[in-house]
């Protein structure tokens, strides 16, 4: 029998009118034949509101206890899912990600799956029950809750498939699949039939949501076919696959934007070994991400050194950076979180070139001043002021034609 996972977001799940219509999706799945598994997030809002209520009493809330907080959004609809499931004549059961189990790392608010225990889930699919398990969290190996960080849930669905070798993982969310852009920011996006494991994580990376990173990663890991489709309605939505050769055809396959990030600059650093190494060798002992690194080239003997790091970890990483820039010696630490990183992506632009002039070009031209550019095989990143983000975006689209079909043609 078919194993098939399905993943509903926030907003699929964002009533009772919709939990019913999660409901009769996997209800149909299951009518077909197949075991089913179904992985869903909080309700729409609900995550949001249980962070602003911690910081209503700190800034930086114990990351531990956030856990235990903002796993419960999860509690809630799972429940729900299955008591609708039981109404509608179905055998349905719930599970926490500790009661599954699934097995993280101890980092707090951002934890990595390390292993899912499957025997309860294969047990009750094979007693002919559709299983419900909540997205977005797992226990540590000392019994701890922890979260997956936000959008956690796509990795549960696709952990899960994986785990259980499904056949598909579904990701049901509020759009009919992946675009070349954010749909909501640009009405010329249009929907891909297909896109590769890597062309997706580097979207997902550098922004794009429909996705979480982490699940990207997974599916390629372990090569689970992921479909990202709509929760009201029917169409077939974007499969997430292997690369195959008409993919390299296409130069630009997407454009993403993140608004998530800030900088920090420490002004005049000696220019000397070791500072690198000592500035970021404390950040990461803080669990933070750095993104982009800039440094200035030296100006009597010192230099401007500029990253970005995720707007949540700001306060936290300008506490850690202001003491080592004393220590340094460095005379000021700036900060700026009012910026944007938008990037183009394909696994085209290996072969071609003049991809990242035409970038600079076309934000020059809509008046967009560039602070930060970083560049990789497949991708150009810009980090600009966050107000023009959907002017770029929209620009790029339309530079790029990506609202137009490409003419494939085979090698
Ligand atoms: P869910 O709650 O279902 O997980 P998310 O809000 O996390 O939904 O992700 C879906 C959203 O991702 C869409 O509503 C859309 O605004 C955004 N998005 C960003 N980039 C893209 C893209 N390239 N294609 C589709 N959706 C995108
Ligand atoms: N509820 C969590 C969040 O809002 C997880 C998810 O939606 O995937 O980030
Ligand atoms: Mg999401």
């Amino acid at each position: 029998m078919p194993i098939v996972v399905q993943k509903f977001g926030g907003t699929s799940v964002g009533d009772l009118k919709r939990v019913e219509n999660v409901a009769r999706k996997a209800i149909s799945e299951y009518e077909k034949g197949n075991k089913v598994v179904v992985v869903v997030s909080a309700m729409a809002g609900e995550t949001n509101r249980l962070i602003a209520l911690a910081h209503q009493i700190t800034d930086l809330p114990d990351e531990r206890e956030m856990d235990v907080l903002i796993s419960t959004g999860e509690q809630v609809s799972i429940a729900l899912l299955a008591i609708t499931l039981k109404k509608l004549g179905y055998k349905a059961k719930s599970y926490l990600g500790n009661q599954v189990k699934i097995l993280t790392d101890s980092a707090f608010t951002k934890a990595r799956i390390i292993k899912v225990e499957h025997n309860n889930i294969l047990k009750d699919l094979n007693e002919g029950y559709i299983v419900v398990v909540a997205g977005f969290q797992g226990v540590d190996e000392y019994g701890n809750i922890t979260t997956l960080g936000r959008g956690g849930s796509d990795t549960t669905g696709v952990a899960i498939a994986a785990a259980l070798k499904a056949d598909v993982c579904d990701i049901y969310t509020d759009v009919e699949g992946v675009y070349t852009t954010d749909p909501k920011i640009c009405n010329k996006a249009r929907k891909l039939k297909k896109i590769s494991y890597d062309e997706m994580l580097e979207l997902a990376s550098l922004g794009s949501k429909v996705l979480q990173i982490r699940s990207v990663e997974l599916a390629k890991k372990f090569k689970v076919p992921v479909h990202v489709r709509s929760s009201f309605s029917d169409e077939p939505g974007t499969l997430v696959c292997e690369e195959d050769k008409t993919m390299e055809n296409v130069i630009v396959s997407g454009i993403s934007y993140n608004k998530d990030e800030a900088r920090i600059t420490l002004v005049n650093v000696p220019d000397k070994p070791g500072v690198a190494a000592k500035l970021f060798g404390e950040i990461s002992k803080g669990n933070i991400v750095v993104d982009m690194i800039i440094q200035n080239s030296s100006i009597d003997g010192t230099t401007d050194l500029t990253f970005t790091v995720p707007k949540t970890d700001l306060k936290k990483a300008l506490l850690l950076v202001e003491k080592v820039a004393k220590d340094l010696g460095a005379k000021e630490v700036l900060s700026d979180d009012s910026i944007s990183k938008v990037s183009i992506v394909g696994v085209g632009m290996r072969s071609h070139s003049g991809i990242a002039a035409k970038m600079f070009d076309v934000l020059g031209k809509a008046g967009i001043n560039i602070l930060m550019i970083s560049t990789s095989e497949i991708k150009i990143s810009c980090v600009i002021d966050e107000k023009y983000t959907e002017l770029a975006v929209r620009e790029l689209h339309d530079a790029f034609q990506l609202d137009k079909e490409p003419v494939i043609e085979e090698k």
